[in-house]
Parts: C-alpha cells; sequence; structure tokens
C-alpha cells in the first residue's frame, strides 16, 4: 500500500489504492456511526465535551470545510475583535495556513502566508473586499514550514513595500530548508499524490467522486506549474527576542518564548484585543515534531500561557480556547514521559507505539481534548477515499508518528 505524506503535519494517509471504492462504500455503510467511533476510541470522551465551545466553532468551521471549487474562496474570514480578523484556510489538496489580520490605523499586519503565492493573492484579495481596503505593510512568518512562508512574495507583487518579520533561527532555516524541501515536494510527493489520484479517478463510480478527483488533480498540477518559477521572500527584520509594533489602533507583540514545534517559532500578541496568533506551536490539530524540541515544547507553551489573551488564533484549524491550549500541551507532556520511561525501561519505538493508544493517553481523554482534535484533523485535509474504519486507524496512526517524533528527538535540546 502506498502511503502518501502531506507536508507540515507528516501526516500518514493510507490511500487504500488496493481496495476498490464499492467495498469501500459497503464498510462505509455498514460500520457504527462517527459518534461511536469517538465515543469507543477515546473512552466516551464525548460526554464531557464542551457544548458551548462547539457551538462556538462550529458555524465558522463548518463553512471553512465547504468544498473549494471553481470560484470558491479559500478562505472564511471571521471577525474576533475590533480590527482583528481571522482567516480560515479551507480544505486544499496542499494545506495551506491560516492568517491572523490586524487592522493598523493605516495599514495591516498578516500573521503567515500561505503554501503557494496564489494561496496568498486570493487571501488578498478577499481581504480587500471584506476586510480593509488599507495596504499590508507588515507579514510575520510565526516559523520556517512552507505553508506558512511560501505565500510571501504575493504581498511584494507590483512593487509593494512590505517588511516580513521573523525570528532570527526562523530566518535561517526558511533560506535553508525551503528549496531543499520544495524540492522534494515537487520531484517526489506531489507526483506519487497525482499517480494515487489518478488511480481513483480511474475506479470512481459516479459524477461527484469523478469531480472530487478531478479537482485534486487540478490543485495538485496548478501547484507544480506555479512553484517552477518560485523564488521564496525572506525575512526583512529578524529579532532574538521581541519585537513590538505601536499603532494608534493597538500594540502588536511579535515574541520568541523558547524552542517549541521548530528553534525559531513567535506568537503575537495583542494586549489590547485579548488575542494571540501562535502559528503552528499551539494549534488544533496534533503536535507536528520532525523538527521538534519535545522537552522544551510544553515549558514554551507555559511562557506564552502568561500573556493575557482570551482568544488563541492558531495556524491549523479553529479559534481555540485556553482550556484547549492546556489539554494540546499535556498532550505533548504526556507523550515525553511515556516515552521517556519506555526509553528507560528498554522498550522499542514499536513497543511503546502499541502501548500509548488513543484510550490510554489520559491528555486524549481530558474535557473530549481527543474527540475535539480528531474532528479537527478530519477536517484539515481532504478524504483520500477512506473508510470510517481508516479514519479511526488514522488518528491511532497520526498519534503513532507523534510518539515515533519524540522518540527521535526526546534529547534534542
Ligand atoms: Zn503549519
Ligand atoms: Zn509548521
Amino acid at each position: 500500500m502506498l502511503r502518501l505524506v502531506t507536508r507540515c503535519y507528516g501526516k500518514i494517509r493510507k490511500a487504500g489504492m488496493n481496495k476498490d471504492l464499492h467495498s469501500q462504500h459497503h464498510r462505509f455503510h455498514s460500520h457504527p456511526t462517527r459518534r461511536d467511533f469517538f465515543v469507543q476510541s477515546l473512552g466516551g470522551a464525548l460526554a464531557s465535551v464542551s457544548v458551548l465551545e462547539l457551538a462556538f466553532n462550529r458555524a465558522a468551521w463548518a463553512r471553512a470545510l465547504a468544498p473549494t471549487v471553481g470560484g470558491t474562496p479559500l478562505f472564511d474570514i471571521k471577525k474576533v475583535a475590533d480590527d482583528v480578523y481571522f482567516a480560515i484556510a479551507r480544505v486544499q489538496a496542499l494545506i495551506n495556513s491560516n492568517s491572523v489580520i490586524f487592522v493598523n490605523s493605516r495599514d495591516v499586519l498578516i500573521v503567515d502566508s500561505q503554501s503557494k503565492p496564489s494561496a496568498t493573492a486570493a487571501l488578498i484579495t478577499q481581504i480587500k473586499k471584506e476586510v480593509t481596503p488599507k495596504p499590508v505593510r507588515f507579514v510575520v512568518n510565526t516559523h520556517f514550514h512552507d505553508d506558512h512562508v511560501q505565500g510571501n512574495s504575493a504581498y511584494t507583487k507590483g512593487g509593494a513595500k512590505v517588511d516580513f518579520i521573523a525570528s532570527v533561527s526562523a530566518g535561517e532555516l526558511m533560506a535553508k530548508e525551503i528549496p531543499i524541501r520544495l524540492k522534494e515536494t515537487l520531484d517526489i510527493s506531489v507526483p506519487a499524490q497525482i499517480e494515487t489520484v489518478h488511480k481513483f479517478y480511474g475506479k470512481a463510480t459516479s459524477a461527484d467522486e469523478r469531480e472530487f478527483w478531478k479537482e485534486q488533480l487540478r490543485q495538485l498540477e496548478a501547484f507544480q506549474a506555479e512553484m517552477k518559477t518560485f523564488s521564496l521572500e525572506l525575512p526583512t527584520i529578524t529579532f532574538a527576542k521581541s519585537h513590538v509594533i505601536r499603532d494608534r489602533a493597538h500594540d502588536i507583540h511579535i515574541e520568541f518564548h523558547g524552542r517549541a514545534h521548530t528553534s525559531g517559532d513567535v506568537v503575537v500578541f495583542c494586549p489590547q484585543k485579548r488575542v494571540v496568533a501562535t502559528g503552528d506551536m499551539i494549534n488544533g490539530s496534533l503536535p507536528y515534531m520532525p523538527d521538534a524540541y519535545p522537552t522544551a515544547w510544553p515549558k514554551t507553551i507555559d511562557s506564552v500561557a502568561d500573556l493575557r489573551f482570551d482568544q488563541i488564533l492558531s495556524g491549523h484549524g479553529p479559534i481555540m480556547n485556553r482550556d484547549r491550549m492546556v489539554n494540546f500541551r499535556n498532550y505533548i507532556e504526556e507523550t515525553n514521559t511515556r516515552v521517556e520511561e519506555g526509553k528507560k525501561a528498554g522498550k522499542s519505538l514499536t513497543e511503546l507505539q502499541k502501548s500509548i493508544t488513543l484510550a490510554s493517553l489520559k491528555s486524549l481523554q481530558d474535557n473530549g481534548y481527543g474527540r475535539y482534535v480528531a474532528e479537527i484533523r478530519d477536517g484539515l485535509f481532504p478524504h483520500w477515499g477512506r473508510t470510517f474504519v481508516e479514519i479511526k486507524e488514522d488518528f491511532q496512526d497520526a498519534v503513532n508518528g507523534v510518539t515515533a517524533q519524540v522518540y527521535r528527538n526526546l534529547d534534542r535540546v
């Protein structure tokens, strides 16, 4: 079975190429419902999930998950405070980061760009239409990953004066890693995905399915074509600890609190509006750890938690509250502890992955966190013809992926 890896989340998808869609549909209908899945796999966590929280996020998240075909906007833009907006990225074949929009008195500051300039250009058009005609003057890249930086050049197209702001470390990693990783994406992972899509298209049994696979193919080929002539816009302002932009509308504090998802993650904090943009350091999915510092990460979140904010605008997924930040932090810490103990007891990675199950992780049971994150993850990526059985396996696979990454990186300092 071919395994596909989507970048940033490193999510391993089971493409299920050797099963025909007819048998998948049969299993689809005969398998217990989603609700059953979450109750069974997460030990009844459903009962304790916050109904209010779900209601708060549901409308925006549901819109964000609507299929993006033809002229549908790539983002769902939501006002979160006066002069602060959250652009939630809709599902695409290649994942895009969310962006946060701070409307200053004369200009605009944006947090993070997307995986390709055309996606960011689409966001710029949407901002002009839905938010403000003021020019974008600053772009903060929360960290060096492709889905947060490769859209930068859309902001300087036409010669606009824009400063790109990042930590020193993120700036260095962008310059070093993006060309290497983009080449791998274009040479290996996108062609593999295209091959898989062709196979699914050939087996599709309805017009809807064919339309879905055609759209995936269109997005993948458009990415290939666009990125052949890509040039990266690097940071123009880098800093070690903190960079503050003061404006009549509000102050914007761009801060490095320590290593976490990468060596150079920053948060963008607005004290007057009590919001913080966190990139992938605190987000609605599972922590992505190939470039991470697992033991430092929870401490870095603790430091960010000292800031006075109510809403967390993360790189992926809907708006988060402080409780979800604590859940996310605790999941990392619990995985660290269990991997560390396992290593001391001489356990292999495979043995550890067998014991670190969804049901055994206390942090996933707390306040329905496992269900919350599984639902968000399920909405972040296109469904590559999976059945519900595969979705459940997929979440355990994702947890196994985190366990493996912690196993490898636990001693990184
Ligand atoms: Zn990301
Ligand atoms: Zn990232």
